[in-house]
């Protein structure tokens, strides 16, 4: 039986990942600083526990472990990541987490290692015109993130392959765009747009209204978080080290992804754009590299998953309503 450590365990993608390699078999220890608040964590061992702190992790990191995925970090949508506020804690924190964590894989001989970066890397000089955004590997360089989340997963993937490159231990590397779907922070700050989008056309009245941040115009795509933990396993199997993009090349506007989930929702609900962190103009996967190496696309539309992500959600303001 295969043993792998999910650091990030107590987060959305890191609970769907647990529960897909559980199904696939493995024995999962998870480790995070907070339990999966929606009971998504099949984990067979969990640690509370802070991977800033080399003993924790060297006590999560233990010599019989065949695979880690590395997935903690500080992060969250744009509320988070673009106002200024929390860059010295996003840089400081996930720099932590990933310097002991490798260090610590590579101490114990860990066969192997995934580390989530994202497209939050690119530069921002590719992602101005929303129609026509460049987001394939090779563009990354000369880098120009326009987050210090971004110029720190930079940092971090370019830390993955130095250790593989002086010390051996065999990485791979994604690059995240907008994973979305159902057991995901929804409120609090935190939450990225489509689970905001979501709570505030769930909260609105029928014949109310929405804010949306910045003119609706920037685009972005979106991928389900079961085709996202798909990828992951796909890329892990392979002999591919990365970096890879694992997104969809489903572009749409903002103001056309809350109509998408106003029309979800059945209401009559208007759309007023607000001035609001808003990160690049446009950003899209571009898929040509998975497809090539790994013979992977996403299969479900972003309407599929919106739906089921809608309905999820439409649940927790319910549940939150009920208890207040
Ligand atoms: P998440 O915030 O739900 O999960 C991250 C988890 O890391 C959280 O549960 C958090 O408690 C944990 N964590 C943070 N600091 C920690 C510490 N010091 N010790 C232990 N645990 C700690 O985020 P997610 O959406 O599941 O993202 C997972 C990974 O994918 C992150 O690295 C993120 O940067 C990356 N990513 C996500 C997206 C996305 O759209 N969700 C896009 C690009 C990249």
């Amino acid at each position: 039986m295969k043993k792998a450590l999910v650091c990030g365990a107590g987060g959305f993608i890191g609970g769907h990942l647990v529960n897909r390699l559980k199904k696939e078999g493995y024995w999962v220890r998870g480790i995070d600083l907070k339990e999966n608040e929606y009971g998504n964590m099949d984990a067979d061992e969990f640690i509370l526990g802070d991977l800033r702190d080399p003993l924790v992790v060297k006590n999560a990191v233990t010599e019989d472990l065949d695979e880690i995925y590395q997935l903690a970090a500080d992060m969250g949508g744009a509320g988070f990541v673009f106002t200024g506020e929390n860059d010295a804690a996003i840089m400081h924190n996930s720099a932590l987490i990933n310097l002991n964590v490798l260090e610590e894989a590579t101490h114990k001989g860990i066969s192997k290692i995934f580390y989530s970066s994202s497209a939050c890397m690119y530069p921002e000089y590719n992602q101005l015109d929303p129609e026509n955004p460049k987001c394939n590997e090779e563009s990354a360089y000369p880098a120009a993130p326009d987050s210090e989340y971004g110029w720190e997963k930079l940092f971090s993937e370019r830390l993955y392959f130095a250790y593989n490159r002086n010390h051996g231990i065999n990485v791979r590397v994604a690059r995240f765009h907008n994973i979305f779907g159902i057991q995901g922070t929804w409120e609090g700050g935190k939450e990225k747009a489509p689970a905001a989008m979501c709570r505030k056309v769930c909260e609105a009245p029928d014949g109310g209204q929405i804010e949306v941040w910045g003119d609706g115009k920037q685009t972005r795509s979106f991928l389900y978080v079961d085709e996202c933990v798909d990828g992951i396993r796909r890329l892990v199997e392979s002999d591919f080290m990365g970096p890879v993009n694992i997104g969809s090349e489903e572009m749409i506007s903002i103001n056309d992804f809350a109509k998408m989930v106003i029309d979800i929702s059945g209401k009559n609900i208007s759309i007023k754009n607000i001035k609001g962190p808003t990160g690049v103009r446009g950003r899209n996967s571009d898929n040509q590299l998975i497809r090539e190496k790994l013979d992977w696309e996403p299969s479900e539309s972003l309407r599929s998953g919106m739906e089921k992500t809608y309905a999820w959600i439409a649940k927790q303001v319910e549940k939150k309503a009920v208890k207040s």
